[in-house]
Formats: structure tokens, sequence, C-alpha cells
């Protein structure tokens, strides 16, 4: 009988795709991971690190690099657009305790992307077609590549080529908000170390932390708007509709906005929960899987948990068993998944409370550590080493 390794194909170098291919390698699985861009690349923006991403990085061996490069939370803050007092995200007792990293895309992308060897990464390949027989599947490429594999895992984002061929894709579903981000340097305003900051408005909020290290701060303004915008992640904005929506609100927020030279503006969309990810040996991971709104700031933790449980499950797996454990990941992950994505429209509107009574909305906010304690503790890879026994 062949003991060769379980050959795997991952679709999509984002953070759900490399996160994935770096954990199937420590698996011991052949991994081959194919992007359509030229290069590995991220867009200049933050992205924030939960605890229960942090554990994943811990067990991927990766907490030194997110101590070095991240730049961890102290004392977060909610606040109201004049810049009084809202809440606290977790109370200062237990601030020790809770590990909560900003983090520049870029830095985490290579994080995992340095790791993996360079002849297991295929740049320059555009996914377009896929078929699979009882037992193998094939993923077919635009430059007439065509790749062979025990297991196909589609990480090519909310756009997926690969949805298709598991699920009627579901529709995406603007949410009526367009976020205008940017970077800055944290000497420019001052920033101090570790501060999170997100001020609340009608229709509106302003999320600020810093990252690269505290040496860098990150900004987005979420603002409502009747125009539907594309799906997309780096179309140029302008700095001064930004300063407009936001003039009048705290002047730390202006003296930010006084600093931006160029923004991205990002459509905020999400899509239905689907009904199943996973197809023979094709799965879904990431926004492919579970695109989400971005106000639990859980898209990329929750795609790290999903790399993290598939290459554990597949570890487990032979090539005739290799469909069956990809369903055990999707029941792993996909409930959990699918709650958080409802959780992250419950927020958006939390945070943007236009009427109301404010000061309860703000003792609800004071709860963060209990409401988000299912996301905090879920242990993905855990609960998926659970499912790989009933292979
Ligand atoms: C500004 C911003 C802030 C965010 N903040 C947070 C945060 O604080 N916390 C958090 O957890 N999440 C956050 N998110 C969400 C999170 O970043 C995403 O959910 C996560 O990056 C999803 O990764 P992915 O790899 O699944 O998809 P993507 O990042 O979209 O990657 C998909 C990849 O697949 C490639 N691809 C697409 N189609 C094909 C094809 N046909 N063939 C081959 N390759 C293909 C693409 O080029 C791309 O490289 C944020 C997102 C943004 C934009």
């Amino acid at each position: 009988m062949s003991t060769a390794p379980l050959r795997v194909a991952v679709v999509g170098g984002g953070i759900g795709g490399v996160a994935t291919a770096l954990a199937l390698h420590r698996r011991g699985l052949d991994v081959q991971l194919y992007e359509q861009a030229p290069e590995l690349k991220e867009v200049g923006a933050g992205v924030a690190i939960q605890p229960n991403g942090v554990k994943m990085l811990e067990r991927l061996g990766l907490g030194g690099d997110l101590r070095r490069t991240g730049a961890k939370w102290v004392d977060p803050q909610f606040r109201r657009q004049d810049g009084t007092f809202a809440a606290s995200m977790w109370p200062p007792e237990i601030a020790s305790s809770i590990e909560f990293y900003g983090m520049h895309r870029a830095d985490l992308l290579d994080m995992f992307a340095s790791r993996l060897p360079a002849e297991r990464i295929h740049t320059g390949h555009h996914c377009v077609d896929f078929e699979q027989s009882a037992d193998q599947a094939t993923v077919i490429f635009a430059n007439g590549a065509r790749v062979t594999a025990d297991a196909v895992i589609g990480s090519d984002g909310i756009h997926s080529a690969l949805q298709r061929h598991v699920v009627e894709p579901s529709r995406p579903l603007f949410s009526g908000s367009v976020a205008h981000r940017g970077l800055i340097t944290a000497a420019s305003v001052g920033w101090p170390a570790g501060q999170m900051r997100n001020w609340l408005g009608a229709g509106k909020h302003f999320l600020v932390f810093p990252v690269r290290a505290n040496q860098l701060v990150n900004y987005v303004g979420f603002v409502t708007t009747e125009e539907q915008t594309r799906e997309s992640w780096s179309a140029p904005g302008d700095p001064e509709d930004l300063k407009r929506e936001f003039a009048g609100w705290d002047p730390m927020v202006e003296a930010i906005l006084a600093q931006a030279t160029h923004t991205f503006r990002w459509g905020l969309y999400d899509r239905e929960p689907l009904a199943t990810w996973t197809k023979g040996r094709l799965t879904l991971l990431g926004d492919a899987a579970h695109p989400m709104l971005p106000h639990a700031g859980q898209g990329a933790n929750q795609a790290i948990e999903d790399a993290v449980a598939v290459a554990a499950i597949l570890a487990h797996a032979k090539r005739d068993s290799a469909p069956r454990a990809l369903k055990l990941y999707e029941q792993v992950r996909r409930e959990q998944a699918a709650r958080v994505q409802r959780s992250s429209r419950f927020n958006g509107a939390l945070y943007e409370a236009a009427k109301g009574d404010l000061d309860e909305r703000d003792r609800q906010l004071a709860t963060q550590r209990q409401s988000r304690a299912y996301i905090w503790n879920f242990d993905a890879e855990a609960e998926a080493e659970k499912a790989a026994a009933a292979l």
C-alpha cells in the first residue's frame, strides 16, 4: 500500500490560503498553493488578531513573530463621536490575560508565506474550472495547467471560482455601508502604543489601532451610503470625502484624517451562510466559505481557524477517506463561522445606532468579553482532532 502523503491543492493565496498551506506543510502533507496574482501580496491595511486567532498562530509556531510584528492592544475603548467615553472592550483588571494584536496585513501574510518552501507556491495560476472523479480532483487554470490532487481547498475569496462547484453561490448582500481605510505613521499624531479607539456616531464609526510594532496606525472610517459600491477591498478612495464625513468629530479623528494622503474604499458586503462547503474532494475555506462584515474583526481569524482545522483532520486521512475528512472539517467549522457571520451584522448595527437608549447600547458594548466568549474560547484544532477520530 502506498504511504505517499496526501496531495492537497490550495487555490487562492490570501491570508486563508497561505495559512492553510503552512498548516498542511507542517503536518507533512504534500501541499501546493496556487495564486492568480504574479506574487503573494496584501493591501496596506490593518487586521486584528483576536484571542482565538492568537491561539491558532501559537499552534503554527508563529507566536514569537506575532508578538514582534504585531501591536498588542492595551485598554481598547469605544468612544462617542465627540470623544466622550462609551465603554471599555474589557475591564482593566483582566487586561493582562487577553491577547489581541493589531497587524499590518502584509506582515501577517508574510509570516505564513516566508515559512513555506518556495517550490510549493505557484503564482500566475488563475483557476477557471474544476473536475472530479471518485479517486481524484483536477483544478484547471487559465494558463493551461491542469493539476490533480487527492483534496482541493478553495480559498479564493468572496468571488470564489470554486464555490459554484460545491453549492449554488449565495448572492452578495450590500450592507449599505462603505469603509475608507488607510495607514499613517504613529509618530505623526503621537498615537500611544497599543491604544485602540472606536468612535461611534449615527450611521458612521471610526476605528483606529496600531500595527507593525506600533510604528503605523491603521484607521477605518465606516460611512452609510445609498450608492452601491463594488465588492472590492482596494478601490482608491478620496481622503477629502472622508474628512468631510467626520468633520466636527473628536479632534483626534480630525488630526488622523489631516494626515491621510490616500485611502482605499471598500464596499461592505456579506452573504447568507452557505448550506454546505464540501462536495467530494473539494471544500471551501475563508471568505470563499463565509464572507462576513468586518464588525466582529473575525474574517481573518476565522480563516486561520479553518486552516488549522482542515490540516488537523486531513493529517489523519488517506486517499480514500479524504472526502470524508473534508466533510468532518466542514462539520467542525460551518456552524461556528455562520454564527460569527451573524454577529458581525449585529455589531455593525450596535456601533452605528442612531436612536434609542445609547446608555443601554454602551452597557452592551462593555460586555464584549461575555458576548465574544464563544469566539475567543473556541479551539478549532482541538475540535478538529476530536472529529478526526471518526475517520
Ligand atoms: C480592511 C480590512 C480589514 C479587515 N480587518 C479584519 C480584522 O480586523 N480581523 C479579521 O479577522 N478580519 C479582518 N478582515 C477580513 C479578512 O481580512 C478576510 O476575511 C480574510 O483576509 C479572508 O482571507 P481569504 O484568504 O479567505 O480571502 P482573500 O484575502 O480574498 O484571498 C483570496 C485570494 O485568492 C486569490 N484568487 C481569487 N480568485 C482566484 C482564482 N480564480 N484563482 C486563483 N487565485 C484566486 C486572490 O487573488 C486572493 O489572493 C479585514 C478585511 C479588510 C479588507
